[in-house]
């Protein structure tokens, strides 16, 4: 049956190019329409009988018969009926199930199964991205051609944060912490009941969570002890350029601790800021009360941080070295003194400080 189909084709051609020569020289001048009357004869003549997939009113794709059409159709549906390890598969059914109609088509459209599956795949994503746009633009929601819904249970893996517990050790100082227990998290999966249409999620229930693995807490010792202050630290960086003591027949009251421009000056010690301004051949000078009953003098400074009536923890930003007042150089000059301020007898700040720390 089909071999005679085939031949009766290849007839058919044959006849079609007899006979078209003999219309162009019959009627000369309106050889040209004529010869479209043919072509379309003939067109319409090389169509077949096939069976076309049909979504409202267009037609998606034509295969050859009604058990490829339906095979196709099929192979869409059990697409979405596939599962991951971590999916199972409830309910599913056709939304907006596509028609399969006879119709007579050019063999040149006919597709194989496999091409038909794909054009009736990105058909209905082309579809979904046209609905989304429409819904964005406010504009009614078309009907979704070529729809499947179904629901699936899911499960989904989270991870579970691990808590933090904190013990205390004497025998550890207050800045100081150690890992007793690391902390590990934990992990559970919670299941949801979640429905499709095609590949778009439209609906998400959770059904309950378990714990898969248990996280493990953090224990951390945070010590207690109290690490006792030293009395002064060094105010600045750099190298002694002078000590205390008598110097050219006068007494220098404090250490001269140069460096560059701005080198940052810090307080030596805990307390509250009793000047920050110009005071004789200081220059920019600040002085700070500590609350054992001595204070501090800060000489010489190119810029203040640190205003009149600040408190100030030991080793706080305060100053800038400068070279202001009477001075030759870029250096601190720096003056421990007991006593009520502004008086007070000034001591060698040597034997508090631990110069072997200087850079230089
Ligand atoms: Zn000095």
């Amino acid at each position: 049956m089909k071999k005679i189909k085939y031949i009766s084709f290849i007839l058919l051609i044959i006849y079609i190019f007899l006979l078209m020569p003999k219309y162009c020289i019959a009627i000369e001048n309106k050889s040209c329409s004529i010869d479209s009357n043919v072509m379309n004869t003939a067109i319409s003549a090389m169509k077949i009988n096939a069976c076309a997939i049909k979504s409202g009113e267009d037609i998606i794709c034509t295969v050859k018969d009604k058990a490829t059409a339906q095979s196709v159709l099929d192979a869409f549906y059990y697409n979405y009926a596939k599962c991951k390890n971590n999916e199972v598969l409830l309910e599913i059914k056709w939304n907006e199930k596509p028609e399969i109609v006879n119709v007579k088509e050019d063999i040149c459209n006919i597709l194989s199964k496999e091409d038909a599956i794909d054009m009736l795949t990105s058909a209905a994503s082309d579809n979904y991205t046209e609905v989304a746009a429409l819904s964005i633009a406010g504009e009614t929601k078309a009907n979704k051609t070529m729809a499947v819904s179904y629901i699936k249970y899911v499960k989904e893996a989270e991870a579970i944060d691990y808590n933090i517990i904190t013990e205390s050790s004497n025998t550890l100082y207050q800045d100081q912490r150690q890992i007793k227990q690391k902390g590990v998290q934990g992990l559970k999966e919670n299941i949801y009941k979640i429905e499709y249409i095609n590949d778009e999620e439209q609906k998400r229930e959770f059904i309950k969570s378990q714990d898969l693995i248990k996280p493990q807490d953090e224990i951390i010792i945070k010590g207690t002890k109290i690490r006792k202050q030293p009395q002064y630290i060094l105010p600045t960086s750099g190298f002694v350029s002078s000590i205390y003591g008598e110097r050219n027949g006068e007494m220098h009251l404090g250490i001269d601790i140069a460096d560059s421009k701005d080198t940052i000056v810090y307080a030596s010690k805990d307390g509250t800021v009793m000047r920050a301004g110009s005071y004789y051949g200081y220059g920019n000078c600040i002085d700070i009360r500590h609350n054992d009953g001595s204070w501090t003098r800060y000489g010489h400074l190119d810029k203040f941080l640190v205003n009149v009536g600040d408190k100030v923890n030991q080793g706080q930003e305060i100053g800038l070295m400068g070279t202001t007042g009477n001075s030759t150089g870029y250096h601190l000059h720096f003056e421990i003194r007991y006593g009520n301020w502004p008086y007070g007898r000034t001591v060698d700040p040597s034997y508090f400080l631990d110069l072997s720390k200087l850079k230089y």
